[in-house]
């Protein structure tokens, strides 16, 4: 995964309010690294409007409508583009190759990360199984891309390799070009294992829907029915509820992996669950929500559930929360089986059966001295016979069960027992039913706005889905923000049923000569109607193709964050930042590297 790196987050940074200096000087030196996994950049797809092609003229889905549709379901795909019933078949079938010890992987200079990456996703049946017949997917023979690097193939000549060597074999391409699997890998240096996963199987997404004519043809719920979002795709639901009229808002968000705090006193994996998804905040004092049903401020419980359980379900344990530097080393609890039951919405849609998972991977980093930099790792995986074996690089060596379950896991791989139940196709007339539906409920006083669906669902196609919620819970992936190369002003959309200012968000971006001679660049956002830093947070994306992005989300203000794609010859760590209160405007200055 990318680091987000978040320099401040509105409620913990000074706010003004109650001094008469109209400047809030924000520090931007706390930068914590939010290992947050598939919430940023690499992995994760952008809540950016996708047109379908045949829709390519037609006007955009306001963010307002998806939102209103989405506001009592999750909004199901529009079509489904990798056929279910072959994940679920596969599944039930469980793994009959891979007998005997699997072959290991030779380091080819620090690549273990890698090794113990694909030592687990192997075990992952459904993806592996999908391999099989390949060519019915993605024409190997004639792709074009494989000369230069194709994920795919590459992913494809891995698993030939692994199921034919006896023993250790090279990993190849998807190590020694690395930096074509995601630009911010180098060949050679010791990278993150949740990192190249994300990595890894983004890729491999994005190039199933380039098969399949590209992301941009397909709205963002479709795009998530790849073989890759079957196995191991998920929803969460975040939801915050009014405590004066008890409106409930909602935002689903799709995710490739369930990563937990083990901060603090958490001793288990079910402790962390239960911290992220049994428990609610209360919205209060300074805190308080701008309930869209009320139109003002409100004391608000904001809570967090699992609405579509995955069929491979990873758990990246946050053990380098407090940077890159330190890591939480304790030994967390992890079982054999589990039931994520307790943490479901009451309302998930594709269950069918309860979702219990079997532990079938466990992927240690073995650190030194505490440090996240140095290290090894290794995996501890269950064949298909239920042996369990330590996969170190080029050494594959039978072990336990009892002996796995002891580690203090980095990443845990667990299998629903039986596959959940596939993704319903939207039905005709659903996004229109649903806007009315929603707004009727949200409207008491009013009646209903009428709601324009004429060109709804061909708007839908390009709908842009938002978040409801704070930065942490944004998806964004292959973010389209407008770029700026010297001086550009963008409109935003504005959430206009709870926008205190009729205007729209913009920016601007120019390159100033600092007091010391050197170049920075200079950010000013206008954010209408924010009066205040506590009303957003501000974090700076790193994108798989390198570039940064500067989000800003003001979730009471606008619906969707704003996003800003930054040069890349940017430092990352701010110089200062400023709010200005009374014109709205929120500057931030980078230092540049090199020209501007
Ligand atoms: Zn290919
Ligand atoms: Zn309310």
């Amino acid at each position: 995964m990318d680091s987000v790196l978040s320099w401040f987050s509105g409620s913990a940074a000074r706010d003004g309010d109650d001094d008469d200096d109209d400047d809030d000087s924000i520090a931007s030196s706390t930068m914590s690294d939010d290992d947050d996994g598939r919430e940023d950049g690499s992995l994760d797809t952008t809540r950016e409007s996708l047109g379908d092609a045949e829709d390519a003229t037609s006007p955009r889905a306001s963010t307002s409508d998806v939102d209103d549709a989405e506001s009592k379901a999750l909004l199901p795909p529009r079509k489904i583009l990798h056929p279910y019933s072959r994940v679920r078949d596969a599944m039930n079938a469980g793994s009959d190759t891979n007998a005997g010890l699997p072959s290991g992987l030779t380091n080819g200079g620090n690549t273990c990360f890698a090794a113990s990456a694909l030592q687990c996703l192997r075990r992952a049946t459904a993806l592996t199984a999908w391999f099989d017949d390949i060519d019915r997917w993605h024409n190997s023979a004639r792709c074009e891309e494989k000369r230069k690097f194709c994920v795919v193939c590459e992913y494809a000549k891995h698993l030939e390799r692994a199921t034919a060597s006896g023993g250790a074999h090279s990993i190849g391409r998807l190590t020694k070009d690395i930096n074509k699997v995601a630009k911010q890998f180098r060949r050679g240096r010791q990278e993150d294992s949740h990192e190249y996963i994300n990595a890894l199987l983004d890729a491999m997404h994005v190039a199933f829907l380039k098969d399949l004519g590209g992301e941009k043809k397909y709205d963002l719920r479709t795009q998530e029915t790849t073989v890759i979002y079957h196995t191991f795709g998920g929803y969460t639901l975040g939801t915050v509820k009014c405590m004066s009229c008890g409106y409930v808002s909602k935002n689903f968000q799709s995710t490739l992996d369930i990563p937990l705090e083990v901060t603090g006193k958490i001793a288990s994996i079910e402790a962390a669950l239960e911290m992220n998804y049994c428990t609610e905040e209360t919205l209060s004092g300074s805190n308080m929500y701008k309930c869209s049903k009320c139109k003002t401020l409100v004391r608000a419980k904001k809570g967090s559930k699992i609405h579509v359980s995955p069929n491979v379900l990873t758990i990246p344990l946050k053990r380098y929360s407090t940077g890159r530097f330190s890591k939480i080393t304790k030994y967390v609890h992890f079982p054999e089986r589990f039931s994520l039951a307790p943490y479901m919405s009451d309302d998930a849609p594709y269950e069918g059966s309860d979702p219990v998972y079997d532990l079938f991977g466990v992927l240690v980093h073995q650190d030194f001295y505490a440090s996240a930099h140095s290290g090894h790792y290794v995996a501890y995986v269950k064949l298909p016979d239920d042996t369990w074996v330590l996969c170190n690089d080029g050494r594959v060596s039978v072990s336990s069960e009892k002996e796995a379950m002891k580690q203090k896991a980095y990443i845990l791989f667990y299998e629903r027992v039986t596959p959940r139940d596939g993704p319903d196709v939207r039905p005709a007339g659903y996004l229109e039913d649903a806007v009315r539906a929603a707004r009727s409920e949200r409207t008491t006083s009013a009646p209903a706005m009428s709601v324009d669906t004429s060109d709804i669902r061909s708007r839908l196609e390009s709908m842009k889905f938002s978040s409801a919620r704070g930065v942490d819970d944004v998806i964004s992936y292959r973010s389209e923000a407008p770029v700026a190369t010297s001086t550009t002003t963008a409109p935003m959309e504005t959430k206009t049923e709870t926008t205190t200012s009729s205007m729209k968000p913009s920016f601007e971006i120019e390159t100033v000569t600092a007091a010391d001679g050197s170049n920075e660049l200079k950010v000013i956002v206008t954010l209408p109607g924010c009066t205040s830093v506590k009303e957003f947070d501000v974090e700076l994306e790193a994108q798989a193709s390198g570039a940064n992005v500067l989000v800003i989300c003001a979730t009471s203000l606008y619906v969707a964050p704003i996003k800003i794609q930054l040069p890349r010859n940017i430092v990352d760590e701010p110089r200062g930042s400023t709010f200005k209160r009374k014109l709205g405007k929120y500057t931030v200055r980078f230092p540049l590297v090199g020209a501007a």
